[in-house]
């Protein structure tokens, strides 16, 4: 059944969409439908308008007013509908339609834009959005919770140095509801002697969940307020246990604001750098058959895809197996774009797909590098009945590099 979107449609008369890139896509699609299998929004809603080459030929006709030459004859009317809107918002912005389109269609852009059009005419967010960027306004994070916690996860026996080396940046689900993540991932880094500080108070949403929605006008807001309070600080890096947020610092800040001034380093990148300069002793074996799942917005989004695998596979006792669908090819876990906050079943259920990926490997241990990642894996495991045991990178090596008298305990 379709679900009902109660937002209020403009009630603009529609005509071309003046976006370039929106103009370019329409004219390069096939229509050849390679995109389709890969897309998990539409494994679970398995429409034609929402797959990747649906969503273009509805935004071709909303663009044309229904007036090509089988809507004319049809007598066919096009218009901006919740049906449309709900199309747009049922996609996870993966890019797993991007890597196998062979017209070379920057796919994941072009549905950021028609949502920053939507967002703009008043045809989005959807309702959950909306209550994300409310809490964003007024209390700088998605989940409206108090500033004043906003760096209650920092390790008490770590100090906060006045002129750090790097700056952690936990993100909100580091911050409010993974905790232990940016925890263990300062603990690990505080091992290997880097000093460290992060911007408490003055740590902004990332804009990620904004920015992914349409919403970019706030999103600018954010990125302000991180610019200021980072470069305020001296620091030569910043440091990211969250690839949503990476994704959102090392490449969109600089699209629609301005860059950081440090050098923006995911947690799994940083940790490499460590130990191949000797610097972070591995001090316990890993017993255990591990897999790992890319991120969408660090492997596919950003390219990284070894820097995990390579510490992974300096671990001793680790036996590391891939999953078929890896790397690039990587089936999304469903939490990204605002999916999970709007389509929250479908989101576990996705996650319980890649959980079932991971079993077919016959790991025990399924690692991510990502808090959202982990939160919602966690949920498809459960869904799922499995027993596998979800971890972020930062718990195995917050055990690994222990001393080694600690190392069972943690
Ligand atoms: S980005 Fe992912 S979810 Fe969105 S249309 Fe492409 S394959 Fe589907
Ligand atoms: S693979 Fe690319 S060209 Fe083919 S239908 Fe999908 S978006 Fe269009």
């Amino acid at each position: 059944m379709k679900a009902k979107i109660s937002v209020e449609l403009p009630k603009v008369k529609l005509s071309k969409f003046n976006l370039p890139r929106v103009q370019k896509a329409l004219t390069q699609c096939l229509q050849c439908g390679y995109c389709i299998e890969v897309c998990e929004a539409h494994n679970q809603t398995p429409w034609e308008s929402v797959t990747p080459r649906g969503k273009i030929y509805y935004i071709k006709a909303i663009d044309t007013n229904g007036m090509d030459i089988v809507d004319t004859a049809l007598g066919r009317k096009i218009e901006l509908s919740d049906d449309f809107v709900d199309a747009m918002y049922k996609c996870t912005g993966c890019g797993n339609c991007e890597v196998v389109c062979h017209a070379h269609i920057s796919l994941v852009d072009l549905w950021e834009e028609m949502r920053e059009w939507m967002f703009k005419n008043g045809a989005g967010p959807l309702p959950a959005h909306k209550g994300i960027a409310v809490n964003v306004k007024n209390k700088h994070n998605s989940f409206g919770e108090s500033p004043a916690k906003r760096d209650a996860w920092w390790p008490a026996d770590i100090e906060r140095a006045a002129v750090p080396d790097a700056i952690f940046f936990a993100g909100c689900t580091g911050s409010y509801r993974m905790q232990h993540i940016p925890t263990a991932g300062v603990t690990v880094l505080s091992r290997a002697g880097v000093k460290m500080n992060c911007l408490g108070e003055k740590e902004y949403c990332c804009s990620s969940p904004l920015l992914r929605t349409g919403n970019s006008n706030l999103s600018l807001e954010c990125a302000e307020a991180v610019v200021e309070k980072a470069d305020g600080m001296g620091a030569k890096d910043m440091v990211m246990t969250c690839s949503g947020c990476y994704k959102t610092v090392s490449s969109d800040f600089g699209k629609y604001y301005a860059k950081v001034g440090q050098n923006v380093y995911h947690f799994s990148q940083y940790v490499e750098k460590l130990i191949n300069e000797r610097k972070l002793p591995l001090n316990n074996e890993f017993n255990a058959k591990v897999t790992y799942h890319d991120p969408c917005h660090l492997g596919r989004h950003s390219g990284v895809y070894d820097a995990p695998r390579n510490v992974l596979k300096k671990i001793k006792g680790v036996e590391f197996v891939e999953m078929e669908k890896s790397r690039e090819n990587s089936r999304c876990c469903g939490a990204g774009g605002g999916y999970k906050s709007a389509f929250g079943d479908l989101a576990t259920n996705i996650a319980a797909e890649r959980i079932r990926d991971a079993e077919a490997t016959g790991a025990e241990i399924l690692v991510t590098c990502c808090p959202f990642c982990v939160l919602n894996l966690t949920q498809g495991a459960k869904k799922a009945g499995s027993n596998i045991k979800v971890m972020d990178l930062s718990q195995i090596l917050l055990q690994v590099t222990a001393p080694k008298e600690a190392a069972s305990k943690e």
